[in-house]
């Protein structure tokens, strides 16, 4: 009787929206993974939470990020990798660029002529 409480899987009450799931991975996020702890608020109000803050604080995260890039990219052997990773990239996909590039100038007629102004 104990062994099948045990695994029996055990309810969690999300505290934001007060329902009642399952206490997995599936329907909460995890705080400490190595811990196997979960969030106290449910995947739903965490992606409800996360896209509210998003919109609130758009021109701060633009900041931080633009901030952060400039940092990031002076780091010794970051610039060299992304340089690998881009050339890679095209060199898999050649097939898909040629094929948007013929794409792009149907649409887009006047861009070689409008790109040597520009020169
Ligand atoms: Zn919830």
């Amino acid at each position: 009787m104990i062994g099948i409480l045990l695994l029996a899987p055990c309810i969690k009450v999300c505290i934001k929206c007060n329902t009642h799931l399952l206490e997995t991975g599936e329907y909460f996020n995890f705080r400490d993974k190595k811990k196997g702890l979960l969030r106290p608020d449910c995947k739903k109000c965490q992606s409800i939470y996360r896209k509210e803050y998003h919109k609130n604080h758009k021109k701060e995260h633009k900041e931080w990020s633009e901030a952060y890039y400039k940092e990031y990219i002076l780091r010794e052997g970051v610039r060299e990798k992304r340089c690998e990773n881009t050339h890679n990239w095209y060199k898999k996909n050649i097939d898909h660029v040629k094929e948007y590039d013929k794409e792009y100038l149907l649409k887009n007629p006047n861009y070689r002529i409008d790109y040597n102004k520009k020169k």
